[in-house]
């Protein structure tokens, strides 16, 4: 199957407004197998998104539109598209309830301009829209879809995940599972080289890698008749990888992020931790603390920007900081100490660094960072 995605609306047109409809669509279909070729925006202007979709459909069976099913004179999707499929529209009871009890809801009357949003091309799947006035729409015909979604992306997120992507899925009659590797310390083109001879014109698992900051994700994807199957197929693959790019570089499978990793294996261990911050201002501790959970494993967090407050607040030997600086492995190290007694946790992290944009310290260059981890067995 292949899809495309059309986005309508002059503010993303003109740049007002930065599509990330177009990228969440766009990783789901490839996370299920869906080929992507092209993705458009068009104004809302009747002409040219009638051209639009005659387009689409020249190359792909799937259209995905998001955008344009409001209700202004200028929301014109549904009804383009149900010119383009030759549909009459009907006023849908169920959505117009809906409408109207989201209106009764908030104390305002229905105007007719919301009514509008209830009219529904003859013969086309709704999908309710649990957070805003526009149903989605599925028409079907002679081996063509348009899936008309809502533009505002906490409307479309929620309807794509829980009514668009069943319907993909048993569309194509398959299962489709993906896991996602989680590795840290090595970049993308790294990770890619390395992984060229197993994955060259590998179909299925699809795997396709993710830049994210300071680290990446490979998301394996495979697709099969049952999800058991589906499982069968990944799984020898997350074991090759990992072989070939070595287990350390890898801190999860579907571990979401560092810090929810971190947290997962803190709470398993029945460990505490305590941070001691310089150059990173608070943010191990900002990162770790947004994880639910983590007050099972957070104990405190200081940060100690100051030479003073180092020794003062810490206790970290002001002879340390004087002999080898703040930004030193001593330093780090005892900061590390310091606040994994003060704190009586388990585990201790001290970090001091040149931050930037200047460094006082000719031999220090910005970015040079000491991170150092105390525990009852381990010192750095
Ligand atoms: P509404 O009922 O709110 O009018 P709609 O389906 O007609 O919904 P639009 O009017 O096209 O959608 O867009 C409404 C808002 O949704 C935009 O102002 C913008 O904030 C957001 N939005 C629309 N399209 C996108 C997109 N492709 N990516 C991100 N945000 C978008």
């Amino acid at each position: 199957m292949t899809a495309e995605i059309l986005c309508v609306g002059t503010e993303l047109l003109l740049g007002d407004i930065v599509n990330t409809n177009a990228s969440y669509i766009a990783k789901e279909l490839a996370r299920i197998g869906i080929n992507l070729y092209h993705q458009s925006v068009v104004g809302d202007n009747h002409d040219r998104l009638i051209s639009s979709v005659k387009d689409a459909f020249e190359n792909a069976d799937i259209l995905i539109t998001t955008g344009g099913l409001g209700p202004t004179y200028d929301d014109l999707t549904k009804e383009t598209v149900a010119d383009y499929f030759n549909k009459s529209m009907y006023l849908d009871k169920e959505s117009l309830d809906r409408i109207e009890h989201l209106f009764k809801s908030i104390h305002r009357p229905v105007s007719e301009n919301n009514k509008k949003q209830a009219m529904i091309p003859e013969g086309a799947i709704v999908l309710k829209n649990d957070y805003g006035t526009a149903p989605g729409i599925i028409l079907e015909e002679n081996g063509k879809t348009a899936i008309l979604l809502p533009g505002p992306p906490r409307e479309m997120k929620p309807m794509f995940d829980n009514l668009v992507l069943p319907y993909l899925e048993k569309k194509s009659g398959k299962t489709f599972v993906s896991k996602n590797i989680n590795i840290f310390g090595l970049g993308e083109a790294m990770v890619e080289n390395m992984l060229r001879p197993l994955i060259l014109d590998l179909k299925n698992p699809t795997v396709a890698p993710y830049a994210k900051e300071g680290e990446m994700l490979l998301r394996l994807t495979a697709c099969a008749d049952t999800e058991k199957e589906a499982n069968e197929i990944i799984d020898p693959y997350i074991k090759d990888i990992t072989n070939i790019i070595g287990a350390e570089n890898i801190y999860g499978i579907d571990a979401y992020s560092l810090q929810n990793a971190l947290v997962k294996a803190l709470s398993e261990k029945n460990l505490k931790v305590a941070t001691a911050e310089s150059c990173t201002g608070g943010l191990i501790s900002k990162r770790i603390t947004e994880i639910p959970g983590s007050s099972k494993v957070f104990e405190l967090g200081i940060c100690t920007y100051s030479n003073d407050a180092k020794v003062n607040i810490l206790g970290v030997n002001k002879d340390t900081i004087d002999k080898f600086g703040a930004v030193s492995y001593n330093t780090a190290v005892e900061m590390a100490q310091c606040i994994r007694k003060i704190a009586n946790a388990d585990i201790g992290l001290g970090v001091s660094g040149i931050a930037g944009p200047e460094s006082g310290d000719s031999d220090k260059p910005v970015g040079l960072v000491y991170v150092a981890v105390s525990s009852k067995t381990i010192r750095t």
